[in-house]
């Protein structure tokens, strides 16, 4: 029997997928490093569907019909160079290697023009959803060529969770593209998590509402225009409570927030593109603050607060809502905004609507509010940043005055607002008619000649400052 795909590495996720693919009607031939994982997959869930055993590489690549597939899910980093050395001269030109796991996008980009140069194709695909998704239909990212997308789409659009009909799994774009939108999925992730963590620490602190009670409030925002998984699965954790203390399951938890690289990624990347991406910045910082706990102890002790005596308005928790709606929208806005960046930097055409599209079901970030973000990228005259749809420009411009009240009110009584407060910086540094840039200019050419241009005349200029102050055309050494 040939196989219509093989998958190598069949630890938590690469056993899900190989289970999806085989209970959507694909034959899978089945690899691991060492053999009992597959003897236990087999074991544990054979009646999935159709798999093939084998035992070798040479097997693996034996089992599966022409143009082969064969998608690794090991250990991203070394073992999946290692893997492909191994694979390459089992495969024959046109022949599909996937890589399905948290690589690098420029590890990919490397690995595309590498296998290229020897026709083989090579697509670096994102999957988002975890263990679950894997198995019941995961959001799916793909990269490389258009051609290897032909071959491979039908079955990745067929395993893919589906929403309104429509697989959350489109080609994203060339080489690395499909890790590239993976890694600013998962930064939007933690700016999503931290502006929920942030109306928590806002509705305890500053109205005293208790964890079961913000977590019927979770509830409500659930039903709303914040509908998300992660609005849902928050108003769980805060409706928990620890069997052994009795407690909210949230005050027993140790608040130092753990990471694995990918928003550190986003945010690296996005420093080297020049893209404002201080919402999913901010919230990486959060956590590594969170996680300095020997100088969090100190500064206790140390550090004066100089809170206000203020009242929280009436109007609080809707104001909460609305501010963490704004922030929420921000977070995407910069994280779609430095997707448009990169399409620039690396040349890929990436469509933001089917991004977008592909966002709403399977991963982390699932939420109502990516259908009307879709929506805005599918009108003919696409806005440069999402804030400028129109439906967006419309619904920032309502929920402003209780954000603003928001972020002050957080300021006087001294409770950290990174994201909330941060993404109204940026919405009001982007509006600004002038930005204090001008006097960073000035200073520049000051102390390092670096010259500034005149908003009333074409060119470069320097102002001679040692001198007698007189400005000078600067000329152009590049
Ligand atoms: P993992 O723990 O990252 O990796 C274990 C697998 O890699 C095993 O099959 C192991 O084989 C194999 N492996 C390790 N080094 C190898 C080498 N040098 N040569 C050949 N095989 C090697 O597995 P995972 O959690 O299923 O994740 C797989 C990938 O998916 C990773 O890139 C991960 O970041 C990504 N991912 C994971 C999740 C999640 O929720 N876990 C979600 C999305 C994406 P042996 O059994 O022989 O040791």
């Amino acid at each position: 029997m040939s196989a219509h795909i093989g998958v190598t590495g069949l630890a938590v996720m690469g056993a899900n997928l190989a289970r999806n693919l085989a209970r959507n009607g694909f034959t899978v031939a089945l690899h691991n490093r060492s053999v009992e994982k597959t003897d236990a997959l087999l074991a544990k869930h054979g009646d999935d569907g159709d798999f093939v055993r084998t035992e070798t590489l040479q097997e693996l690549v034996d089992s599966l019909e022409k143009p082969r597939r064969v998608l690794i899910m090991v250990k991203a980093g070394k073992p999946v160079d290692s893997v492909i050395e191994q694979l390459e001269p089992l495969l024959e030109p046109g022949d599909i290697i996937i890589d399905a796991g948290n690589s690098h996008y420029e590890d990919t980009r490397r690995r595309e023009a590498a296998l290229a140069k020897k026709d083989l194709h090579f697509v670096g695909i994102g999957v988002s959803g975890g263990e679950e998704g894997a198995l019941n239909g995961p959001s799916i990212m793909p990269g490389g060529s258009k051609e290897s997308y032909d071959a491979l789409g039908p079955l990745l659009e067929k395993i893919a969770a589906h929403v309104d009909g429509k697989p959350c799994c489109a080609w994203i774009g060339t080489d690395g593209a499909g890790h590239f939108v993976k890694m600013v999925h998962n930064g939007i992730e933690y700016a999503d998590m931290q502006v929920i963590g942030e109306a928590f620490d806002l509705l305890r602190s500053g109205a005293g509402i208790e964890p079961a009670e913000q977590a019927k409030i979770f509830e409500e925002w659930n039903k709303g225009e914040l509908a998300s998984f992660l609005i849902e699965i928050s108003a769980e954790v805060l409706g928990h409570v620890d069997a052994k203390t009795g407690k909210p399951f949230v005050d027993v938890v140790v608040d130092a927030a753990g990471q694995k690289g990918t928003g550190r990624w986003t945010v690296i990347s996005a420093l080297e593109l020049g893209s404002p991406t201080s919402g999913i910045a901010e919230s990486v910082f959060a956590r590594a603050l969170s996680s300095q706990t020997e100088q969090r102890q100190l500064a206790q002790e140390l550090l004066a607060g100089g809170e206000a005596a203020v009242e929280v308005p009436e109007s609080f928790v809707e104001d909460v809502r609305q501010a963490l709606y704004a922030s929420k929208l921000v977070s995407y806005a910069q994280g779609l905004d430095m997707l448009t960046s990169a399409a620039k930097e690396y040349g890929w055409d990436l469509k933001l609507d089917e991004i977008a599209s592909l966002w709403r079901g399977g991963c982390i970030i699932r939420a109502e509010l990516l259908k009307e973000i879709t929506k805005a990228y599918a009108a003919a005259e696409k806005p440069a940043n999402l804030l400028f749809a129109p439906a967006f420009t419309k619904a920032i411009a309502e929920v402003l005055p209780a954000w603003r009240r928001v972020v002050a009110t957080a300021v006087q009584l001294g409770i950290p607002v990174p994201v909330f407060s941060s993404s109204l910086a940026y919405y009001d540094g982007l509006r600004r008619k002038r930005l204090p840039a001008a006097v960073i200019q000035g200073q520049r050419d000051l102390f390092g000649a670096h010259t500034y241009g005149r908003v009333d005349a074409e060119g470069t200029f320097h102002t001679l400052w040692g001198e007698d102050k007189s400005e000078i055309e600067a000329v152009d050494t590049h």
